[in-house]
């Protein structure tokens, strides 16, 4: 058994993985699951600020981005990509893929979109009918402001997309005051169920833009639309997965009771990095830092998966290392969901501080007395 402190899937609360195993009924049939659906859908909502109507799906993360792009664009839209990470490009394919155009606003992998840079270019270039934004990037762990991105968009008429699977529930998401237009969110991440799952959020503007258009979605499971009018009718377009609805339920209630939940996100994420800084390794990033995941670079002379393997074997803890351009360069440290919590986040950088010392890093000051000393101012 290890303890996942990785960037999702993170740990499951016990109470979460027991509403898991709760009796189930005909979900297609039964109207107290369409009742139960519906309240969860709202729960979201209204925990992300927003009376914009949520849906489940029965697939991961990745779902949830492609279902926005397949049901959002028609042939020959013109489509803004924001990238300043690798989920950030990754959505031009899913443009591309449903006959869109997609445009690459490619900043600088290492800091945070920049708002004003990003004005400046819309003054001259805004003829586009959405945008897509990543949240937190979560393979550099960089943090997108989007409560400004996205009004800033939404003053040229551009609708976007945002991706907040794993930056929603640990830094803070406000639909409404951020004007965005489609959500998306995974259960794996700081919500805390295990993967399975993914949500989207549509705004009424979205929605007549998907429900208005003149091409058909060329999917059926990527195509929001199928959805309409559900509890009406009663329907649900495939049987949903009813288990792994009732897991997503207790996760959502955690976090509505949850009163500390982005105070400790913050805090921890802060001691972390502040820890990192003094023992003398590297954050990774410049600026944009999160508080679901923190990312360094690994030492000089030490492999990546060196430390991954040590900390499992020794420690049973396991952490992550990267993809893409940043595979063997950085370590992860997840510290989003139930895996920010100051037993576990120690627990990580004791184990941490071993590791390094033992494949030959020399600490300046020791990483756990710095975390344990940061998180207390
Ligand atoms: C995890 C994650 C996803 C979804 O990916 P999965 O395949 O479900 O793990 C999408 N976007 C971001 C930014 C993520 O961190």
């Amino acid at each position: 058994m290890y303890k996942i402190m990785t960037p999702g899937p993170v740990q499951v609360p016990e109470n979460v993985r027991l509403a898991r195993s709760r009796s189930t009924t005909n979900a297609d049939l039964d109207p107290v699951f369409y009742d139960e659906y519906k309240e969860l859908c709202e729960l979201i909502s209204s925990l992300l600020h927003t009376s914009n109507e949520t849906l489940i799906l029965s697939g991961e993360g990745i779902l949830g981005l492609e279902a926005a792009c397949a049901t959002l664009t028609e042939p020959g839209d013109k489509v803004l990509v924001l990238d300043n990470g690798i989920y950030g490009a990754g959505f031009a394919d899913f443009v591309s893929m449903y006959g869109g155009e997609p445009t690459l606003y490619t900043t600088n992998y290492l800091n945070e979109i920049d708002v004003d840079e990003l004005t400046a270019y819309l003054e001259k270039h805004h003829d586009f009918k959405y945008a897509t934004v990543v949240h937190c990037d979560t393979p550099s762990g960089v943090l997108n402001d989007v409560h400004k991105i996205c009004p800033l968009l939404k003053s040229y008429g551009i609708l976007t997309v945002v991706d907040s699977v794993s930056g929603m529930f640990g830094n803070p998401l406000d639909i409404e005051k951020g004007q965005l237009d489609v959500v998306c969110g995974g259960s794996q991440k700081a919500v805390s169920a295990p993967p399975g799952l993914t949500f989207v959020t549509v705004s009424d503007d979205a929605k007549k833009a998907m429900e208005n258009r003149k091409v058909p979605v060329a999917s059926f499971y990527c195509n929001l639309n199928i959805f309409k009018d559900y509890y009406k009718k009663q329907w649900f377009p495939y049987t949903m997965p009813i288990s792994d609805i009732y897991g997503l339920a207790a996760a959502m209630e955690n976090i509505k009771n949850d009163t500390e939940l982005y105070a400790r996100h913050h805090r921890i994420a802060k001691a972390v990095r502040k820890a990192i800084q003094a023992a003398g390794l590297e954050n990774h990033l410049q600026s944009g830092f999160s508080d679901t995941v923190t990312v360094f670079n690994v030492p000089e002379g030490i492999h990546a998966d060196d430390i991954l393997e040590h900390m499992q074997r020794k420690h049973h803890i396991m952490l992550s290392g990267s993809f893409g351009n940043l595979a063997g360069k950085v370590i992860r440290i997840g510290h989003m969901g139930a895996n920010a919590n100051e037993a576990d986040m120690t627990a990580t950088m004791a184990a941490l501080e071993e590791t390094l010392n033992y494949l030959g890093w020399e600490s300046e000051e020791s990483l756990l007395s710095s975390f344990v000393k940061y998180l207390n101012h």
